[in-house]
């Protein structure tokens, strides 16, 4: 599903040349994206910031919007967004809720518009704390965890690290999908998908089912999607909402 993704490594050696960013939320620091992996022909920061400028935009509430109000106004647009598979470095299991504005700076070439990349920063994390999960399309409360102990034996050392699956653990663990699927019988005359062979969407088993042409299907009792949404898992894996 997601393309590329910002590890934080906290290491007094490494962090001389790739300072700690500003928070632990991987991703979010925009100079911490930069100095994280070098541009190249293939990753060109324009086009990074182009795609985080799209979630970021959407991340934000309003004032006078409660988080609530925010995630019913916001949730089509995301998953229209997610479906162009143009994956965001920090929004990356889930739309963190931000406040305020964007800022980057833009100007006029020959009648274009353009922006320095380097410029980019994203609005302010919303003291909520609150974001839309990516699998059960959920409000959930997501913050930061303890960086983890991790062995470099590139490096004969020990070093600190967060990565953006880190943040949702907790949430995927004990909250993602467990209050719709605890009550729901399985729909009949239809073929459930064995946990083995959707590994990647081992928490929609039992919410799920193939029909006879291969197609996959969810109850829109499991999402609260309307019915005919259609859902991306991974790049080619697509669930329609009956
Ligand atoms: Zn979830």
């Amino acid at each position: 599903m997601p393309g590329a993704m910002v590890k934080i490594i906290l290491d007094k050696i490494y962090n001389k040349i790739v300072p700690k960013p500003i928070n632990l939320r991987p991703g979010y620091d925009m100079e911490h994206v930069f100095n994280y992996r070098p541009q190249t022909d293939n990753y060109r920061y324009e086009k990074v910031v182009e795609i985080e400028k799209q979630y970021d935009y959407l991340s934000i509430i309003r004032p006078h919007e409660t988080p609530q109000q925010w995630a019913n106004r916001v949730r089509g647009s995301l998953q229209e967004l997610l479906s162009k598979q143009g994956y965001s470095l920090y929004h990356v299991y889930c739309l963190f809720a931000s406040f305020g504005q964007v800022k980057s700076t833009t100007y006029y070439v020959n009648g274009d518009l353009n922006s320095t990349p380097f410029e980019y920063r994203r609005p302010s994390v919303h003291k909520s704390q609150m974001a839309i999960c990516f699998k059960c399309w959920k409000l959930v409360k997501i913050t930061e965890v303890e960086p983890r102990k991790e062995y470099y034996s590139g490096w004969g050392r020990w070093a600190y690290e967060v990565e953006s699956e880190d943040l949702m653990k907790n949430h995927w663990n004990y909250s993602c999908f467990k209050t719709k699927t605890a009550n729901m019988a399985p729909p009949a005359r239809q073929e459930m998908i064995s946990p083995t062979s959707y590994h990647s969407s081992n928490r929609l088993r039992g919410a799920m089912y193939r029909s006879d042409t291969g197609k996959l299907f969810i109850s829109s009792l499991y999402v609260k999607q309307p019915k005919g949404t259609v859902l991306r898992l991974g790049d080619e894996t697509e669930i329609t909402v009956v």
